[in-house]
């Protein structure tokens, strides 16, 4: 899923709302969504720098129960 980034859609394009859904958590379907991060570690066996690295990866959790939508978590790392 593309995130959209500008809520007016940018120039040209024109969202009709009432075609967009809520999204809601997987686990309580609760429907608000707090910015939040995974991080991820990668060694320094497979690091394209030599070492260990951390990376933070900006992800919405459900406010009520914090669980994460796998939408969410596939949308990462996409080649
Ligand atoms: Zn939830």
């Amino acid at each position: 899923m593309a995130m959209l980034n500008d809520p007016s859609g940018g120039p040209g394009m024109h969202i009709d709302m009432s075609n967009a859904v809520d999204m809601k958590c997987e686990k309580c379907e609760w429907k608000t969504f707090k910015n939040t991060h995974l991080i991820k570690t990668i060694s320094a066996l497979v690091s394209p720098s030599g070492k260990d690295m951390i990376i933070p990866i900006p992800v919405f959790a459900c406010e009520k129960c914090g669980h994460v939508n796998n939408e969410f978590l596939k949308n990462e790392f996409e080649e």
